[in-house]
């Protein structure tokens, strides 16, 4: 085969990463293995319940639930599922901020929810008045997000867990992206901040994993059971995952980068992101573009649409929010060097 991968020395907008090299090699060496089948592949079972206990310890839960789901899509539609399951109401809504990932609409189609959005206020956050507005008896799951795909804002997570219980809900919190970041701020965005039931938190986004590494963790393993159907052809029993057989490479690529880089190299790495976020915010307001201040390793700013076409021409991959603002993410990939020379080409052809 003669076709190359991407190479990332020019992407700007995606959430996934170079995996790091001991994440490469464990995912190399778990390639044909099936955590579907824990009865058949015992080793990557237990490897996934080692990737659990990590993802619990960075999101503050102590004897966590969960497993290793094929990405924050996955996790946000089975968190979706659970809440449905566990809903009294004939008619249940789920609540989300605008803000919110696409992957609630597929979840809402796929299983017969009414998703209601709410608008987010002047900085991108969840907006409590219009929660509070509208949850009621019928609200099953309240959403909240630690680390938004468009602005990298993290929801009042907290007061959200306040309205979710009010009516009787669950809380959802979607910190597919925030999740390897938040632990470094001193947001409130985890199990122990907040009477959080259900989180995506997804290895290979700033977690370093191979792709395809999301996680899925729940309060407690009755959450989970909601979801088990019986497997008579397998050497377990049961199963609660969405997908039956599963990527073992993603669960030990998981497992590995969590080994080398939690907490300190994941520290590090965050520092060196968020840097690198204020940097270019800094760099695209000095040049006059209106740029939002970056909470998390987020940049956006209003960057004209001809610019952001001649920048794209110029082998940039970038995009942009739904409003039309320019967005970059200080993934781990993402170098000064590499701004640097972004800023370069922005100066050079700006004036498109
Ligand atoms: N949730 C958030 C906040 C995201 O930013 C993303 C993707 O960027 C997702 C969920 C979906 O994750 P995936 O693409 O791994 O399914």
């Amino acid at each position: 085969m003669q076709i190359e991968p991407q190479a990332f020395d020019r992407v700007l907008s995606s959430m996934c990463t170079e995996p790091h090299p001991v994440a490469r090699e464990a995912a190399e060496r778990f390639l044909a293995t099936n955590p579907g089948d824990p009865g058949t592949y015992p080793a990557i079972s237990s490897l996934e319940d080692e990737a659990i206990e990590r993802l619990g310890e960075i999101a503050g839960l102590a004897d966590p639930a969960g497993y290793v789901t094929s990405g924050g899509t996955e996790a946000n539609i089975q968190a979706v599922r659970i809440a449905r399951e566990r809903a009294e109401t004939a008619t249940p809504t789920v609540v989300m901020p605008e803000s919110g990932h696409f992957s609630f609409q597929k979840a809402a189609t796929l299983l017969g929810v009414d998703l209601q959005l709410v608008p987010t206020d002047d900085d991108h956050r969840a907006d409590l008045d219009a929660v509070r507005a509208c949850v009621d008896d019928d609200t099953a799951l309240l959403v909240g997000v630690a680390g938004t795909t468009e602005y990298g804002r993290v929801d009042p997570i907290p007061e959200l867990g306040d309205l979710a219980r009010s009516v009787d809900a669950m809380l959802h919190v979607d910190a597919a992206w925030g999740g390897f970041v938040l632990p470094f701020t001193d947001h409130d965005w985890n199990f122990d901040h907040a009477p959080v039931d259900t989180m995506a938190i997804d290895p290979h986004k700033m977690g370093q994993a191979a792709v395809p590494a999301g996680g899925l963790l729940v309060r407690k393993q009755s959450l989970l059971d909601e979801l088990a159907v019986d497997t008579p052809y397998l050497e377990s029993t049961s199963q609660a995952t969405l997908t039956g057989t599963r990527s073992g490479a993603g669960v030990a690529s998981a497992v590995a980068a969590m080994d080398e880089l939690w907490p300190a190299g994941y520290r590090e790495q965050c520092t060196r992101s968020q840097a690198n976020a204020e940097w270019l915010a800094g760099a695209l307001t000095a040049r006059g573009y209106d740029a939002v201040t970056p909470e998390l390793p987020l940049v956006a700013a209003d960057v004209p649409a001809a610019t952001f076409e001649a920048l794209r021409d110029a082998g940039w991959r970038i995009s942009r929010t739904g409003t039309g603002e320019l967005r970059i993410v200080c993934m781990p990939h993402v170098t000064r060097e590499m701004l640097e020379a972004f800023v370069a080409d922005l100066d050079e052809l700006g004036s498109h």
